[in-house]
């Protein structure tokens, strides 16, 4: 019996797997042997055993990834008042060809809403500057949809520097 070993579990905790440069034999490094130089027990060749892995410090996209939330809200505002400009253009009868196409344009904002979680930080941009142009084309009947586009602009450009 071995008594001076550690238990069987403690190795395992603390212990990183490595491959000898010249055998290739799977060995177990403890930790407080990370980044010494090691002998391998089957070819007592010798290397320096890899530092244990850091976690990352950030996400991969997190760091300065994240859409504005103005973005949101301004286009969920504007999709609100375009579905209520929309009925109220298309309500004035003469003015259906107006009211159209700002509920069309509602509609893709509400989408967008729906579905902006899920899309990557480029399509999110991208979409939300589409439409920000749409807003601002229908703001010439919708002073809110104008206020809107101009402030999405604003706020999916506000990040793209960091
Ligand atoms: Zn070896």
């Amino acid at each position: 019996m071995a008594s001076g070993k550690p238990p069987f579990d403690s190795v395992e905790a603390h212990a990183t797997t490595v491959y000898c440069p010249h055998c290739s034999a799977e060995l177990l490094v403890q930790a407080q042997q990370a980044g010494d130089v090691v002998s391998c027990p089957h070819c007592n060749g010798r290397f320096q055993s890899p530092l244990p892995q850091a976690p990352a410090a950030f996400p991969p996209a997190g760091f300065g990834g994240q859409l504005h939330p103005g973005v949101k809200i301004s286009v969920l505002i504007s999709g609100i008042f375009n579905l209520l400009a929309g009925m109220f253009w298309i309500s004035t009868v003469c003015g259906a060809f107006i009211g159209i196409p700002q509920l069309v344009l509602a509609i893709f904002e509400l989408v967008y809403i729906a579905q902006v979680d899920r899309m990557s930080l480029q399509d999110a941009r991208s979409q939300a500057q589409l439409l920000a142009v749409f807003q601002i084309i229908s703001g010439m009947f919708n002073l809110v949809s104008l206020v809107c586009g101009i402030l999405i602009l604003a706020f999916a450009s506000s990040e793209r520097s960091v």
